[in-house]
Formats: C-alpha cells, sequence, structure tokens
C-alpha cells in the first residue's frame, strides 16, 4: 500500500467496496460480449466481416473485449475525463487476463497479431479536443496495445480535421452524417502497403471507425481492422 492509497483510499465502480476498481464480485457481472461483423453487426465467429457484407472501404474485422455497461462503462467514463488517475493501470491489467484467457475468440485475435503485423493507429481526436483534455484515450489503449503485442504504433497516420458535435443524441443515419469527411490522411504517408488496426474506446454504431477505414483504404492501406475496449 503506498500513501497515495492511504490519502485516496480507491473503491470499486461497482459496488463502492474499497481497496480496488474491480471487485471480483462486479467482475463477474460484466456481461459475457460475442463478436460482430462490423458491417451488418450480426453475429460473426472472430468477429471477421462476412464474406458477403465486405466492400472494397469496409473493415476487415472488428474485436470488442466487453460489453459496454456496468463496471466498463463507468472506468471509460471516468478514463476519458481523467476523473480518477491511477485507473488506467488497474483497467489495462483487466484487459490483459483478458487476453490471456484460452478461448476461440481470444486465441484468433492473438494468431492474428502475429501474422498480420498491422499498425496500431489510434482514432483521432481533433487538435482542439486533444489540447483541451491533454491527452487521447484511444490513444493510451493503442500504445499499450502495440506494446504488448509488439506492434507498431502510430498517430501520425490519420488525422482529424474536423471537430464533430457530440454523437450520443444522434441517430445511426445522423451518425453516418456527422463524420462524413472528418478525416483525412497525414500528407508523407506515401508507402499505403500496410495493414492496419483502427483503435478506439468504444463501439456504438461505428460510423467513426468505418468513416476512417474507409479514407484510409481509399489511400490504398490494403486491410483495415478495428478493435475497441467495449461495444
Ligand atoms: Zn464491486
Ligand atoms: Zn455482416
Amino acid at each position: 500500500m503506498t500513501v497515495l492509497d492511504l490519502l485516496f483510499p480507491k473503491s470499486c465502480l461497482g459496488c463502492g467496496k474499497k481497496a480496488c476498481y474491480f471487485c471480483a464480485e462486479c467482475r463477474l457481472k460484466i456481461g459475457k460480449i460475442y463478436q460482430i461483423c462490423p458491417v451488418c453487426g450480426k453475429p460473426s465467429p472472430f468477429g471477421r466481416t462476412h464474406r458477403f457484407c465486405l466492400t472494397k472501404f469496409s473493415l476487415e474485422g472488428l474485436f470488442s473485449f466487453f460489453v459496454y455497461g456496468g463496471i466498463i462503462r463507468s472506468a471509460i467514463h471516468k478514463l476519458k475525463y481523467k476523473l480518477v488517475t491511477d485507473l488506467e493501470e488497474e483497467f489495462w491489467r483487466l484487459i490483459k487476463d483478458e487476453i490471456e484467457r484460452k478461448e476461440p475468440n481470444i486465441i484468433f485475435l492473438r494468431q492474428f497479431m502475429e501474422k498480420e503485423k498491422p499498425i496500431v493507429v489510434p482514432i483521432p481526436l481533433h487538435w482542439y479536443k486533444q489540447r483541451k483534455r491533454g491527452f487521447n484515450q484511444s490513444s493510451l489503449f493503442g500504445k499499450r496495445t502495440a506494446c504488448l503485442f509488439d506492434l507498431s504504433f502510430s498517430d501520425k497516420i490519420l488525422v482529424r480535421e474536423k471537430n464533430t458535435v457530440s454523437q450520443t443524441k444522434l441517430t445511426q443515419k445522423e451518425r453516418q452524417e456527422n463524420v462524413k469527411g472528418i478525416f483525412c490522411l497525414s500528407p508523407n504517408i506515401h508507402n499505403s502497403l500496410f495493414n492496419i488496426l483502427l483503435v478506439d474506446d468504444v463501439w456504438t454504431t461505428g460510423s467513426t471507425m468505418k468513416e476512417a477505414a474507409g479514407v484510409l483504404k481509399k489511400a490504398g492501406v490494403k486491410k483495415v481492422w478495428g478493435i475497441t475496449i467495449a461495444r
């Protein structure tokens, strides 16, 4: 126990019990996730895009670790606004525990990373938002993912040109409109013959990640997958 733990005792984000942010009981309540095809949203083994859904500009697949709800939702929210500073470390341990599981989807994910060696690219924030917040949550998650799977990381490939209004109250159709044309590729990127793993914290309707994938593929990127903490 450190001085910080004494001054600011940790309490579970679910039940408030002291000691840690995710107590064993509340961890059991995290819903079991199934992977989906990012194009049609229906279940798909390993999160691969169905062959009949795949287009030239779509994502090749999507992987999410947790169901967005309960303690996961509250942790993501707190991290986004840096309300709790030592939460990230514990949250990351939770993700690492997931990655070590011998579950078919996870085994596929690990093999996929080894074989395809994609460059990890976070969904960028608009520079104004990034400056205001001081960091990009997806970037932190992306760096850790890259490090864990021994992949390269770049937050210089994709640029967010436009700031968008909050998506939370918009319908799926409005979200699609809202994100149209918000990304561009950094002008210094010439070699597009690589694969990319796009990283974001939450997949809701997927409109942002789909837009980003489209921009990358139009620029010649061969394959684009997505990975999110929750969905
Ligand atoms: Zn708890
Ligand atoms: Zn599909």
